[in-house]
């Protein structure tokens, strides 16, 4: 069996969104700044795919931009205000348990001049209100805080820190790669100023994604060149990727309840079936503010590598809380950030599930993370059987 829990690092692209991209590769291939009527339908296609966006996120069309992703989005948001209010002042507040796309900007901007607050979270991931209205000063420009963290699936108390925001009268930017699609975002109503999304995370494919940027917010342009994206990133449109974004986020907001009831049940069932079976095991995150699809457990006297390793061979497919594959022996900064002692965050499991996971796979995962689980502790000289 070959089961797939990984969907917070990317998703498969899905057939319906597939099938809508088709045609933009083959018949419909004009350019969208053509005159013609295959450039005129190829524009008519970006412009129903921004339509989608701003309609499920509660802005205006010519408020959305398109991107390369999640990265990008964070990129041009944080540098941009950066840049453009540098007059104004110099300090950021951003949260300990960020993506990288947003702290290695940060880190960047500190290197030019920028005061950055890291802001605690607390053993849950959550942000603390009272921390962030203290750590606004009159030289405060930007609050960049995530909607839902990609490790541990918090989701952050994203109105009232617009609240926060708008009565301070700065600027509020958040990354809601993970939450685009899973939870339901009504930007006006929770005052955010820029919002990110990614495609590769909802269905779409990679490399495609977008900037929500409130009217009124001046930042400079991303990209010079043509006309595209009202001047502010250049380029020609990747009218396929476009396509299949509007096409994935359309799709996630139709019977978004039941869809994501559906993924909650499951999630909900891995939990207790992890849980229920596994001694010395610990649920990460807020039990209750959390992403529909998001299981994340750490392992008392286990190392997450190995965990990942031997799951692999049952043909599960995880993330785990160190990050030894990418070169680093450093455990996760989310998981040191809720207080996690080091050895702990080692023997933490990343499972993600999607509107495609089934209730087999799951207790297929439960039934053999039990057995993984004994195998390396029986192995363990720290743990006492
Ligand atoms: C995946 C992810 C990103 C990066 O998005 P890309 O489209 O891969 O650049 C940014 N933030 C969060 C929270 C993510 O999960």
């Amino acid at each position: 069996m070959k089961v797939y829990m990984d969907n917070a690092a990317t998703t498969k692209v899905s057939d319906e969104v597939l099938d809508a991209m088709m045609p933009y590769f083959k018949s419909e291939y004009g350019n969208p700044s053509s005159v013609y009527q295959l450039g005129q339908d190829a524009k008519k296609a970006v412009k129903t795919a921004r339509e989608i966006l701003a309609n499920g996120l509660g802005c205006k069309e010519d408020e959305i931009y398109f991107t390369s992703g999640g990265s990008e989005s964070d990129n041009w948001a944080i540098k941009g205000v950066a840049e453009s209010l540098k007059s104004k002042g110099n300090h950021i507040i951003t949260s300990k348990i960020e993506h990288h796309a947003v702290l290695h900007t940060c880190e960047y901007l500190e290197k030019n001049g920028y005061d950055v607050t890291y802001l605690d979270v607390d053993e849950y991931g959550k942000v603390n209100l009272e921390q962030l209205e203290d750590a606004i000063t009159d030289k405060t420009i930007l609050i960049t805080i995530m909607f839902a963290n990609n490790e541990i699936g918090t989701i952050e108390p994203i109105k009232e820190i617009g609240e926060i925001a708008k009565k301070h009268n700065v600027i509020f930017h958040t990354d809601a790669v993970q939450a685009a699609g899973n939870v339901k975002i009504d930007v006006k109503e929770m005052n955010i100023d820029m919002l990110s999304l990614s495609g590769h995370k909802m269905h779409a494919q990679k490399g495609i994604g977008a900037l929500y940027i409130r009217k009124g917010i001046r930042i400079p342009n991303l990209i010079f060149g043509g006309a595209q994206e009202r001047g502010r990133r250049a380029g020609t449109e990747n009218v396929p990727a476009i396509v299949g974004l509007g096409k994935a986020f359309e799709i996630a907001h139709r019977d978004f309840e039941k869809r994501t009831e559906k993924i909650r049940t499951l999630r909900d069932r891995l939990i207790k079936g992890i849980l229920d079976n596994i001694p010395n095991a610990r649920l990460n995150g807020h039990k209750t503010d959390r992403l529909c699809n998001n299981v994340n457990i750490c392992f008392e006297f286990i190392e997450g590598e190995g965990l990942l390793l031997l799951l692999d061979a049952m043909g599960v497919q995880a993330s785990s809380g160190s990050a030894c594959t990418s070169g680093s022996l450093d455990p996760s900064h989310v998981l040191l950030a809720i207080g996690l002692p080091h050895e702990i965050a080692h023997g933490s499991l990343r499972l993600t599930l999607s509107e495609y996971t089934t209730e087999e796979e799951v207790d297929y995962v439960i039934e053999k993370l039990q057995a993984i689980v004994q195998r390396l502790r029986d192995m363990s000289p720290l743990y006492n059987r």
